[in-house]
């Protein structure tokens, strides 16, 4: 049970914008667009997907108007936070010829800027956590990672529904959020519970016009919030899959698994903990210079198993099993747990509705493969 401060009662929401940019923050929430819920920049409530949800199954997303006043009945669009501070493209240098003088190269680094991000969800808030335990938590940081997290204040909101793909149950990082946020809201048709989660959120809490809740307004966002998690169909048939995948390269499910996926990378798009990236250098086509990029990649891609003139993992079913098996199984011995917050994404928008908790149930049904082929 959450420690609520008080009520922010639905005429008073547009408060919550106005304080955060008072504070400087450009403020960032959910919105409707391209038949998604995404976040845009938003200067008020009435932005907000009032009334909207979705219908989510494998390879299957669709909006639906309700008539609701709550704005977060919805539970996941395509994007997480991810876009937000590993950016999906950026260049990194860019080098030019002074003729006479060699090569000067110049680096590029994102501005820190003040932003709110309104609407987050438990499990993006969990990947977020994993996301900045590769991107920081080295010997070397990544400095354009690092300028953007440094500016964002996240105010959570618990999920009351679970979409039918949804599993963070069963990962263990929802529905209601426990750390890394700002503020967290819990939605009532009245208006929003709210709890502070930093410093930040506790000075922000106290410029709110909050008023204290109502006899049972917490048990009822307790019972809802409680709902979401018991509701979720789905789940993973362990946390720590590590060996149990180990024992299982050859299985021949994987094949099975090969003949349906397309390797599109939409997987690895949505997935908020995913963070693969290429390098490509752009040269400038009359100029003498030339740009050098980061962009994200996939397991899925012929060249992110290319070394030295071999493509490592030439078919479609060793780059599913490269990518299943290192998100719920290696991720453990690198960072001490699953790279999977259950948020489902990755079902929802596979086009050929590839599910991942039926495929890794499917995989631990079969028997280990034989001790040889394991030490191979
Ligand atoms: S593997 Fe799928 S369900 Fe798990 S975090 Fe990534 S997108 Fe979400
Ligand atoms: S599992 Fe689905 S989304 Fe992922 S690469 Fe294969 S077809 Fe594309």
């Amino acid at each position: 049970m959450g420690t609520y401060l008080g009520l922010l009662q639905r005429r008073h929401a547009d408060t919550l914008i106005q304080r955060l940019r008072g504070a400087g923050y450009h403020v960032l929430g959910p919105v409707v667009q391209d038949g998604t819920i995404r976040y845009a920049p938003v200067d008020g409530f009435d932005r907000l997907p009032a009334g909207w949800v979705e219908q989510q199954a494998p390879g299957h997303y669709r909006l639906q108007k309700r008539d609701s006043p709550r704005c977060f009945s919805w539970t996941l669009g395509p994007q997480g936070l991810k876009p937000l501070t590993f950016a999906p493209e950026e260049p990194l240098w860019t080098v030019e010829r002074r003729h006479g003088h060699g090569l000067e190269f110049h680096s590029h680094f994102p501005e820190t800027k003040k932003q709110a991000v309104l609407g987050v969800r438990a499990c993006d808030l969990a990947a977020l956590a994993l996301q900045d335990r590769h991107f920081l938590g080295g010997p070397h940081p990544d400095e354009r990672y690092r300028r953007r997290r440094e500016g964002l204040l996240l105010i959570a909101v618990h999920c009351h529904r679970a979409a039918p793909t949804c599993f963070c149950a069963s990962t263990g990082d929802g529905p209601r959020a426990h750390h890394g946020f700002d503020l967290a809201l819990s939605e009532l048709d009245e208006g929003y519970l709210v709890e502070a989660g930093s410093e930040a959120g506790h000075a922000l809490a106290a410029a709110l016009p909050l008023i204290p809740p109502q006899p049972g307004q917490q048990a009822r966002a307790e019972r809802e919030i409680r709902h979401a998690g018991e509701a979720q169909e789905r789940r993973l048939p362990g946390r720590d899959l590590m060996t149990a995948l180990r024992a299982r390269r050859d299985a021949a499910h994987w094949e099975e698994i090969g003949r349906r996926c397309l390797a599109c990378g939409n997987c690895t798009s949505v997935c908020p903990t995913c963070f693969c990236h290429c390098h490509q250098e752009r040269p400038h086509p009359t100029e003498d210079r030339s740009s050098h990029y980061r962009q994200w990649d996939s397991c899925f891609t012929s060249g992110h198993s290319y070394i030295h003139g071999i493509v490592i993992r030439e078919d479609t079913a060793l780059r599913y099993r490269q990518w299943l098996s290192h998100k719920l199984g290696e991720w453990h011995a690198q960072y001490g747990r699953s790279g999977c917050v259950g948020c489902g994404r990755c079902i929802t928008w596979c086009p050929v509705g590839i599910d991942l908790t039926h495929e890794t149930a499917a995989l631990l049904a079969a028997p280990p493969d034989d001790s040889e082929a394991c030490d191979a």
